[in-house]
């Protein structure tokens, strides 16, 4: 695979820079932990695979921390076995690398301990924090997997077919199989080159797009059945712990429904929330492109992207509805008032 077609740079003059401060950080250290979001995506967990497999190939120590189990869909990755769910064998001068997050606070609660002196941030997110010691953020890629592509040739690594199909893992799992407007012809092409390389395109399809559980399949009918449609153009509906206990489903299971939700022709703005054991809910924002849901799910305490955002709101649900509702509203009211 060749770099100078794939410089994966996008644009972003001081992007460069950071790019070699965090490769020479990779050289100069010895052990890494790499360290994802919570409810775990193929992008963040494909970039760390993909990069953990690159420093293995140089000798380094790596461990991969899960605060979880991996999600089925994604348990094609290669490495994704050698997840571990404790800090077993992690020496003090380890280095956390962080990956598609724009604060440490995504991690969840296992990796909040992890001083910045030792932590590499690696992330596309608007609004990144920069709360690495060595920060590597580019807003305009489409995932953080093109990043780390970008470290994988700083490093002089060869990307085998394992490195590429976690690689190409990164860009489907963001782009929705390059259909969202974040797939550009960078993207395409570095798609393109990660073909070239040896990644497994139609494994990584038919695991994220094409396997399904039959209770899951029956939670998305429930969840459209109930779906509420308002005059200003918010599809939203809300799926319950015992609806999910009914068919016997989890959280995993509805990756499909807030896009189900966005497609509809009079919906803007689409929400789905997600009731969580403990009552609180887990909600998803998509927009089908004239608002920013980012700036919605923010005033709501979460974040994300421009169409895809998302934050966790405290019950009861009538309360929580009516929150959300608010957010969404202020946001399209304020862009209304100002165009
Ligand atoms: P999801 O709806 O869970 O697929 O998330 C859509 C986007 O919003 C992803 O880019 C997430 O990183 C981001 N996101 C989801 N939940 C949160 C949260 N609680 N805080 C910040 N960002 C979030
Ligand atoms: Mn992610
Ligand atoms: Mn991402």
């Amino acid at each position: 695979m060749s770099q100078e077609n794939t410089a994966p740079t996008n644009g972003k003059a001081n992007a460069l820079a950071d790019a070699a401060e965090v490769a020479a950080c990779l050289r100069a250290h010895r052990q890494f932990v790499m360290c994802a979001h919570e409810k775990p995506d193929g992008d963040v967990l494909g970039s760390g695979y993909a990069l953990g497999l690159a420093l293995k190939s140089i000798g380094k120590s790596v461990t991969y921390f899960l605060d979880d189990e991996v999600p089925r869909n994604l348990r094609f990755m290669p490495e994704w076995q050698s997840t571990q769910r404790s800090f077993e064998g992690v020496a003090d001068d380890a280095i956390f690398v962080f990956f598609d997050m724009s604060d440490q606070a995504r991690a969840g609660k296992a990796l909040q301990w992890v001083p910045r002196e030792r932590i590499v941030n690696i992330d596309h997110h608007l609004g990144n924090k920069r709360f690495g010691r060595w920060n590597y953020v580019n807003e305009g890629e489409a995932a953080t997997g093109s990043l780390v592509l970008g470290l994988v040739f700083s490093l002089g690594v060869k990307v085998t077919p394992d490195i590429a199909t976690c690689l190409l893992g990164t860009l489907i799992s963001d782009t929705g199989c390059f259909q969202y407007s974040n797939a550009s012809p960078h993207t395409m092409r570095l798609g393109a080159a990660l073909i070239e390389a040896g990644a497994d395109k139609d494994l990584i399809t038919e695991q994220l797009y094409y396997t399904r559980t039959f209770a899951g399949q029956k939670v998305l009918g429930r969840a459209l059945e109930n779906a509420q449609l308002t005059d200003d153009g918010i599809c939203y509906s809300i799926v319950t712990q015992a609806m999910l206990e009914e068919y016997g489903a989890t959280h995993e299971d509805l990756e499909d429904v807030v896009g189900a939700l966005r497609v509809v022709d009079r919906c803007e703005v689409a929400a789905l929330f997600k009731e969580s054991a403990d009552g609180a809910y887990r909600l998803s924002l998509r927009s089908r492109g004239r608002f920013n849901v980012m700036e919605m799910a923010r005033a709501l305490g979460g974040g994300g992207h421009f169409r895809a955002a998302g934050a966790t709101v405290a019950g009861p649900r009538e309360s929580a509805i009516e929150r959300v509702l608010a957010a969404i509203r202020s946001t399209m009211d304020e862009k209304s008032r100002t165009h």
